[in-house]
């Protein structure tokens, strides 16, 4: 059985504009972290795997929502936008068809309900089902830190 733990203290923060969200970046520590779907965060969290001091929750910035296609410029994924979402997008069934399957098989339902594929990539884990297919279809990643 998983051991779940007291969760220490943290502040949590909600902004609802990605200059916001960097410039709460910019003035946290190094232990901040964001949230987003929280399914591997908040067990991380539980099981006091990390002490955040901070919980930067960026389901509600706009610019990390977006998800758009167009034929000239491409498939764009905000890191907040759902798994869930990326498999009812027609341009993703229809010309990203790879991508669709690898996010089809993430956990269950719920946790694509929750899940990002930002946070997939984030966290790092090397069973990420996203990373493959990404790489293969030639994704970017576009970075933003406090720091520029
Ligand atoms: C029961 C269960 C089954 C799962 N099955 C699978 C599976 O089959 N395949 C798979 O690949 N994964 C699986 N996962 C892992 C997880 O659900 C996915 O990786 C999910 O996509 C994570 O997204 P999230 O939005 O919930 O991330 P979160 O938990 O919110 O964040 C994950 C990490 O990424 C960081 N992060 C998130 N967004 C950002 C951002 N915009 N900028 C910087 N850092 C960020 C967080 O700080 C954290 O360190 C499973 C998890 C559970 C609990």
């Amino acid at each position: 059985m998983t051991d779940i733990r007291s969760v220490g203290k943290f502040e949590y923060r909600a902004p609802i504009s990605l200059d916001e969200a960097l410039n709460i970046l910019r003035t946290s520590g190094a232990d901040a972290r964001v949230l987003a779907g929280g399914t591997d965060l908040v067990l991380q969290i539980k099981q006091g795997q990390v002490r955040p001091s901070l919980v930067l929750d960026v389901k509600g910035v706009p610019e990390l929502n977006r998800l758009e296609w167009s034929e000239p410029d491409g498939l764009h994924i905000g890191a907040a936008v759902r798994l869930n979402k990326l498999l009812t997008f027609n341009a993703i069934l229809e010309h990203y068809t790879m991508l669709a399957q690898a996010c089809s098989v993430i956990g269950s339902v719920q946790v694509r309900n929750r899940g990002t594929m930002g946070g997939d990539i984030c966290d790092a884990a090397p069973s990420a089902d996203t990373a493959p297919s990404l790489m293969c279809l030639g994704a970017k990643a576009v970075l933003a830190s406090g720091n520029g």
